[in-house]
């Protein structure tokens, strides 16, 4: 006689059960205006001298990769020194990852977890609550005004109630393109010296990725770093320097809080052909970046454009603008699909965000949101 084995069930955490994997729709038509990329793939000359780079790297690759990665770190130090003119930066400031996700992973596991919480305020980037639920950290979400600015008053309330271990903003905020002024972040550092678990400080992580983006009236808060030792401002080279599929984020911080992360970061964790890659791009910063005030032209006109049709269009900072309000933005989007260009449904209802293309890109998506809305 055979006994009737059960059906082997996997142990998932509870809290993943029915989760679905982050991510947009990857489709192949010819306009993707989805993930805020930069269109501009690198020029032939940069991508010898990443190809040369990645060649070198992997004479060596028989070997562990530098584990702390100083050369690229200084390397960031210096960029971030240039782009900003924060002086004072090196090394010991700056600490890098598989993608900015990655660097802000680490920031959740080396200061929050269990029983400590974690804060942003909505609409923002959704990928901040996957953090707290991969770190067993708890989640707490606020709100932004309906024009999406911060209302600060609401941010220290939370602040407050909740003591987080971690705050996260983003500025320039995904989706909206909203900036954040740095009396804002001033106002969020003042009340933070002591409002996180035991009495310690909150993390502060202002999220630059689209840093490079931003109006020139919009200054950076890496300003603010010398003054706060629980300050963190993330950057991506996924954006403005046009490699999104690198994989390289990183931060600039106080060197104890880096120190923290060193703890956490499983080892080697940055390979020696994303080290050899990222180096080869900082060497080219000024051809890779050569486009960002192309996207950010075409971004303003974008917007105007998009308010002579009639429509909403957030003020925006970064290389996408997000416009509605639309009924069915459902509708809006595939039709836009079916006319080849692809673009994201996010954000509060009846909202859609376009990634700023190329001149040729933009065009049509006009065209086909032309055809949607005047058909
Ligand atoms: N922060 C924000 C606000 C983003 O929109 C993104 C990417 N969409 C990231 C961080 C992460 O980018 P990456 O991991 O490519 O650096």
């Amino acid at each position: 006689m055979t006994t009737a084995r059960p059906t082997p069930r996997l142990p998932l955490r509870p809290e993943l059960a029915g989760e679905t994997p982050y991510g947009a729709p990857q489709l192949d038509v010819p306009v993707l205006l989805n993930v805020n990329e930069n269109p501009y793939a690198p020029p032939a000359a940069v991508v010898a001298e990443i190809a040369d780079a990645v060649t070198r790297a992997a004479h060596g690759l028989n070997r562990y990769p530098d584990r702390d990665f100083r050369e690229l770190r200084g390397g960031l130090a210096a960029y971030l020194t240039r782009e900003s003119g924060v002086p004072g930066l090196d090394a010991d400031h700056l600490w890098a990852a598989n993608g900015s996700n990655e660097v802000m992973l680490h920031l959740l596991q080396a200061f929050a977890g269990p029983g400590r919480t974690a804060v942003s305020f909505a609409p923002t980037y959704s990928m901040y609550p996957e953090y707290a639920r991969d770190t067993f950290t708890g989640w707490i979400e606020g709100r932004r005004r309906d024009d999406f600015t911060l209302d600060v008053d609401h941010v220290l309330a939370t602040i407050a109630e909740v003591r987080p271990a971690v705050v996260l903003l983003a500025s320039p905020n995904n989706p909206t393109g909203t900036a954040l002024a740095l009396a804002e972040v001033e106002r969020v550092l003042a009340a933070t010296s002591a409002s996180g678990p035991d009495g310690a400080s909150t993390v502060v992580v202002v999220d630059e990725a689209y840093a490079e983006f931003r109006r020139p009236a919009t200054p950076s808060a890496l300003e603010l770093l010398a003054d706060h030792p629980y300050l963190a401002v993330t950057r991506t080279m996924s954006k403005a320097f046009a490699l999104a599929g690198a994989r390289v984020g990183y931060l600039a911080a106080a060197p104890a809080l880096v120190d923290a992360l060193r703890v956490v970061r499983l080892p080697y964790h940055l390979s020696a052909v994303t080290q050899a890659v990222a180096l080869a791009a900082l060497r080219h910063t000024d051809t890779l970046l050569g486009q960002v005030a192309v996207l950010r032209e075409e971004r303003d006109s974008l917007v105007t454009w998009l308010r002579g049709k009639g429509l909403d269009a957030a003020d925006s900072d970064a290389n996408f603008v997000l416009f509605g309000t639309f009924e069915d933005r459902e509708r809006v989007w595939q039709s836009l699909l079916d006319a080849g260009v692809l673009i994201r449904v996010v954000g509060p209802p009846g909202w859609l965000r376009v990634s700023v293309g190329t001149p040729q890109e933009n065009a049509a998506f006009r065209a086909a949101l032309e055809e949607v809305l005047e058909p």
